[in-house]
């Protein structure tokens, strides 16, 4: 990780390496917490922040779905989001806000902790590498399945939950592949770690249906709306594994790995990164960097620093 001058703690910014917490923090023992994956981009007015308000909407909603109580509202957090980038001088970074249950009592049921909030900013990269964005990754069916309606909430960005997504990427890579894609209880199609999945077939793209098991994703949902606009009809549905043995293209979404083509699982070779994918991974560039005029609400501007 590349370390920047500041982090946003319960109302403040702090020095990086002053960004502590406490080993007797209830999150870090039960993974307690609720957090976010965004990212801000350079465009032609400056840097932006691509969803924003959309993205804390989903925190506030996670949040609510663990029975926390943000300290923030959406629009506080919002302001603090883009402090936090203005201060360490950034223009194309990830923003991660998360809020967990603090210190106090260390009962798994968390009582009155306070919820500790932060965010931080630091330059990231193309997360699944550009030669995966260029040429395409290896992903793998995964013996973990995802988590499910009636174990974590899975529509929760929650801290917890990700130990679910370290399990499936960790055995992935120790396999030898790039990425791993988990199925729903009932061996459905259901997430990558981090992304969501798109089939491309005749056409026609095809996702699952947000009842399987699947975080709610942003990209996802722009996504939709772009390969509509392009004329692609788009369907979300019950998908199996052989859906993607059998796919012209496929692809992941997710703020941290974009549009990330796949050119094959477990091993049945779907090929170079096809004209659909390609479209909408160009199309994805140039709404995120403001070049879309149509989607030009979806960029949430940084304020120039100021200097006192
Ligand atoms: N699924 C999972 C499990 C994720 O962690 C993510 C990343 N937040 C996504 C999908 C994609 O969501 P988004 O496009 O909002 O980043």
């Amino acid at each position: 990780m590349q370390e920047t001058e500041k982090i946003w703690m319960n109302g403040e910014l702090v020095d990086w390496a002053d960004a502590k917490v406490h080993v007797g923090t209830h999150g870090l023992h039960y993974g307690t917490g609720v957090f976010e994956g965004i990212r801000c981009y350079d465009t032609e007015r400056g840097p932006a922040v691509y969803r924003l308000t959309d993205h804390l909407q989903r925190l506030v909603d996670s949040a609510q779905l663990l029975y926390m109580e943000l300290p923030y509202t959406l629009e506080e957090l919002r302001a603090a989001c883009l402090e936090t980038i203005a201060a360490n001088g950034l223009s194309e970074c990830y923003v991660r806000p998360i809020a967990h249950i603090g210190y106090g009592e260390l009962g798994v049921n968390p009582g009155s902790n306070p919820i500790d909030v932060a965010i931080m900013t630091w330059p990231w990269g193309a997360y699944l590498g550009e030669e995966g964005q260029l040429h395409g990754i290896r992903a793998k069916i995964s013996s973990w399945k995802r988590v499910g309606p009636n174990t974590i909430p899975h529509v929760a960005k929650a801290t917890g939950v990700y130990l679910n997504s370290m399990l499936a990427t960790s055995e992935a890579r120790r396999m030898g592949y790039d990425e791993a894609i988990m199925l729903t209880d009932e061996g459905r199609i259901a997430d990558g770690p981090g992304e969501n999945i798109f089939v491309v077939k005749n056409g026609t793209l095809y996702t699952p249906d947000l009842s399987a098991s699947i975080l709610p994703g942003i990209t996802r949902d722009t996504v939709m709306v772009l390969a509509q606009e392009l004329g692609h009809p788009v369907v979300e549905k019950e998908l199996i594994r052989t859906d993607l043995y059998l796919a012209d293209e496929i692809f992941m979404t997710g703020t941290a790995a974009e549009v990330t083509p796949l050119r094959s699982v477990d091993d049945q070779l779907v090929g170079e990164p096809g004209p659909v994918t390609k479209e909408i991974q160009q199309a994805y560039a140039d709404c995120v960097r403001g070049r879309t005029a149509r989607h030009a609400h979806w960029l949430e501007y940084v304020p120039a620093k100021t200097t006192a």
